[in-house]
């Protein structure tokens, strides 16, 4: 591995050629008291709201108000229909169909080979080792030519624990592709954010999103932190209205509930960990993975009739038993001090 990382290289051709969509949002930016050039309506929307004009492309006001809180300029966001675009985005503009391949570290978050196989670029997996951190040895090993761009997660879904910072840093500077760092659980960490990176490393692209944390996964906001000249690319190629009116709406005002949150996250950690200490003293759970997430791994003797067990008093946890590295474990989120209770309460009758 050697860090020949060059972004005009990286880019498929078909992108570094493309001209863009150019919408009537984007050939007029002033305030005007006449809009007759989108074809909107202009009577307004059957809502107590209006939504009759298209929202801002770019989403400018968001991203000043995400810089505030990120501390990363807004020309380094990106801001997308859940992380999920963000990866899609990548996949698009970076890898050649066919022919290029990224490499994926599983256990990890599923989406990363989904989308990669929607776009038809070929999958390289090292397993993380048994306590989940990066296999540094055969990642140098399986990357070729043709490897575009590294996923890893930290804190790492479904595993629950992040990644040695030192680990992340080194294939940071040795990989001449893209490193993308996962970060959907950040805010329950006590690891530092990579977000801060960016000008040291011109290969970073970090992933946010407001659905775990923040409670607004049903608004469907991700973000993604890196270069301005990756973010323009996204930007090139994005569906020109990506982020809808009444979610840049919302999403503004939930920013103003920083306390809210923050103290949603302390009260998160606290109960993950009496849930840790609760399971680790059922004589059915083997082991429960350190959490640096909003949720826990537990391997136990019988996954699927827990699973079962559990459904059959209304509570549902993720049964990843049959994930590589995984065997035995169940995926627990946490809930509410209550519903963290029932869960308890359920599991001490089993079976
Ligand atoms: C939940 C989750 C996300 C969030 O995706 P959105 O599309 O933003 O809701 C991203 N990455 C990982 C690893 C997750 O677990």
């Amino acid at each position: 591995m050697a860090n020949s990382f060059d972004l005009t290289n990286l880019l498929r051709d078909n992108i570094r050629k493309l001209i863009p969509y150019s919408s009537a949002r984007d050939e007029f930016k002033g305030e005007a008291s006449v809009l007759m050039d989108a074809n909107e309506n202009a009577y307004g929307s059957p809502l107590d709201r209006s939504y009759n004009r298209y929202p801002d492309p770019l989403q400018h006001q968001l991203k000043l108000k995400l810089s505030g809180i990120k501390g990363v300029p807004a020309r380094n966001i990106f801001l997308g229909n859940g992380s999920d675009e963000a990866i899609d985005l990548l996949y698009r503009a970076f890898c050649r169909p066919g022919i290029d391949n990224v490499l994926l570290v599983p256990p990890t978050y599923g989406m990363y080979e989904v989308s990669a196989n929607i776009n038809d670029i070929a999958v390289k997996k090292v397993s993380l080792t048994p306590d989940f951190q990066l296999d540094l040895d055969g990642i140098a090993e399986a990357i070729d030519d043709n490897t575009r761009m590294i996923f890893l997660c930290s804190p790492n879904n479904p595993t629950g624990n992040s990644l040695r910072r030192e680990d992340v840093e080194t294939i940071l500077a040795n990989f001449g592709g893209l490193v993308v760092i996962d970060e959907a659980y950040i805010n329950y960490s006590r690891q530092k954010t990579f977000i801060q990176e960016l000008t040291e490393y011109s290969n970073l692209v970090v992933l946010q999103t407001l659905s775990k944390a923040w409670g607004l996964a049903g608004l469907r906001l991700g973000m993604a932190f890196a270069s301005e000249e990756i973010i323009e690319v996204f930007n090139k190629i994005k569906p020109p209205y990506n982020v809808n009116q009444a979610t840049q709406e919302l999403v503004l005002k939930a920013l103003d509930k920083l306390e809210t949150v923050n103290a949603w996250i302390r009260e998160t950690v606290t109960e993950r960990e009496q849930l840790s200490e609760e399971l680790r003293k059922l004589p059915f759970v083997l082991h429960v993975y350190p959490s640096d997430a909003n949720f826990i791994l537990a391997k136990t003797t019988e996954p699927r009739q827990v699973y079962e067990y559990l459904v059959n008093k209304g509570i549902i946890v993720r049964d990843r038993s049959k994930v590589e590295l995984c065997a035995g474990c169940l995926r627990i989120t946490v809930g509410t001090p209550d519903e963290n209770k029932m869960l308890i309460a359920a599991l001490k009758q089993y079976p």
